[in-house]
């Protein structure tokens, strides 16, 4: 197998289907070593996606009680997927994964990746139709994780959810490719990790998995790190198209991925064979 880890994963406790000990479950009989479970952090604002706040040390306890239960057999992680809004936390993650679903425009939330009529009516309402404009507001928010405590950058280029085939946008014109490389920059200068994400495939949203050929070629050129995720809702989706993902990585020339050390972190580079 091309990894035998998987920590882009969600449960009940956020937006996931099944519960810890069924994705744990699904883990092991799909060979992984390690399972990190992710969910959404709170936000602050009302909605149905994120962890209730009350219920995030519960989650804590039912991952380790879990992790005890499943010792020997698979190493469970304890991480989060947090928001650009997500407040700062001082719960005892073993890792944090930091995404942009969200972008503060004027003092209200967009979502970037909810559904397709929400992003033609950020780009009308508050870029003039202009995608590129967008783009670039985008690949701004997702910099400044750059100056945030995180492991692991999520779906770097999420806001092409809806562009398949570059139905909106062009994802080879310069002006999205400079907006993008500048983010990749100051991520890959802080070290945090990329990720290559299969979950807008496995819940049919796209063809081809996040980033595109031409962003991971640009994370390469910048020495970025990279590991591989499913962003599963469900165990038959851990380890989605890791060999696909893999295939491509070594296409845009990396030699390696990232993996969890024995206990998460450090993390651990692995060749890529
Ligand atoms: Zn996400
Ligand atoms: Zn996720």
């Amino acid at each position: 197998m091309t990894a035998d880890y998987d920590l882009h994963t969600h449960t009940r406790f956020s937006d996931g289907k099944e519960t810890v000990l069924q994705m744990a479950e699904a883990a092991i009989a799909k060979g992984l070593s390690t399972l990190g479970i992710s969910d959404h952090a709170p936000v602050p604002w009302e909605n149905d996606w994120c962890i209730d706040p009350a219920r995030v040390l519960e989650e804590g306890e039912e991952i380790r009680r879990v992790g005890r239960l499943l010792s020997g057999r698979l190493t469970l992680l304890w991480g989060t997927e947090l928001d650009m809004c997500s407040p700062q936390t001082d719960a005892p993650y073993d890792y944090r994964i930091g995404s942009t679903h969200e972008l503060l425009m004027h003092g209200t939330h967009r979502s970037v990746d909810e559904s397709e009529e929400a992003m033609l009516f950020t780009v009308r309402e508050y870029f003039g139709g202009d995608y590129y404009a967008y783009a670039k507001t985008y690949f701004e928010a997702l910099a400044q994780w750059a100056a945030r405590d995180i492991d692991i950058l999520g779906h770097v280029d999420i806001l092409t959810k809806f562009n398949e085939g570059g139905k909106h946008f062009d994802e080879n014109d310069p002006k999205y490719l400079r907006a993008a490389e500048d983010a990749i920059a100051a991520i890959a200068a802080r070290g945090h990790i990329f990720e290559m994400n299969s979950g807008a495939v496995s819940r049919g949203y796209r063809k081809t998995t996040y980033p595109s050929m031409q962003v991971l070629r640009l994370i390469k050129k910048h020495g970025g790190r990279i590991l591989l995720s499913s962003d599963a809702h469900a165990g038959a989706y851990i380890t989605f198209l890791f060999n696909e993902m893999a295939e491509m990585a070594k296409a845009c020339g990396f030699k390696s991925i990232m993996a969890p050390g024995a206990k998460g972190k450090p993390f651990i580079e692995k060749e890529l064979v």
